[in-house]
């Protein structure tokens, strides 16, 4: 079967007016899976059976509550908390044996197993992962095929520390030899050249608090933060 491919948001977060297109790209995932989760989808069994077994993080938790469907998300806790208890009741019957004086129990309970996994997953956070991942070769397979969207991606605003190092590392499952080293040294450039673009707007940002900067235009400047914060904590604020 042919892997599918998602040209079209992958050009458009790149071309987007955005400090890391693969943020950019994460969150309208971000929205789309809210939306749908919030939507007539949770009445699905299909669905329902993913959020009583997944159940959501605790972003993802607040981001639901938020909304404005509180009977949707009561339905499904309700039937995510029954699983639960259910799942653990029948765990919790096997016991631990306990520690000695010379040896410590370090086995991990069957119980601790199941809600380490259940901290893991999120209905929301799986959605989003899944096409993220489909985005991530997308962004492979332009770069090898589409001239244009190389010239995209030389003049896009850089990435977040974390998508740079994302994409540093998943570069060379997809490239090798002079064309991932010439990818390679595109990121780079690309990367350091807009960390120092908002070094300096973030400097001058923090001059215009001193009294005798008050009268100097903002410049670039005054964003500045929130477009820091994608850089150092690949979060898009809500404006
Ligand atoms: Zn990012
Ligand atoms: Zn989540």
């Amino acid at each position: 079967m042919k892997e599918e491919l998602y040209t079209i948001p992958v050009n458009d977060a790149f071309a987007a007016d955005c400090e890391c297109p693969l943020c950019a790209m994460r969150k309208e995932l971000e929205q789309n899976a809210i939306e749908y989760t919030m939507g007539p989808s949770y009445m699905e069994d299909d669905n329902r059976a993913l959020t009583d077994e997944q159940g959501f993080c605790m972003v993802h938790i607040k981001t639901l509550y938020e909304q404005n469907n509180r009977l949707g998300l009561a339905l499904m806790l309700q039937t995510h908390m029954m699983k639960t208890t259910k799942d653990l009741k029948a765990l919790s019957a096997k016991k631990p044996a306990g520690s000695g004086l010379l040896k410590k129990d370090k086995t991990t309970t069957p119980v601790w197993t199941y809600i380490q996994k259940k901290e893991e997953n999120c209905f929301i956070c799986n959605r989003v992962n899944h096409t993220f991942e489909r985005y991530l070769h997308t962004i492979f397979h332009l770069w090898k095929k589409d001239k244009d969207f190389s010239s995209k991606f030389k003049n896009c605003k850089g990435f977040c520390t974390y998508h740079y190092g994302l994409l540093f590392e998943t570069s060379k499952e997809y490239l090798k030899g002079s064309e991932l080293d010439s990818f390679l040294n595109l990121l780079n450039e690309v990367y350091f050249d807009n960390m120092n673009r908002l070094a300096e707007d973030i400097e001058w940002f923090i001059n215009k608090f001193d009294y005798r900067y008050q009268d100097e235009p903002w410049k670039n400047a005054k964003d500045a933060l929130p477009r820091s914060i994608v850089k150092t904590n690949h979060t898009i604020l809500d404006r």
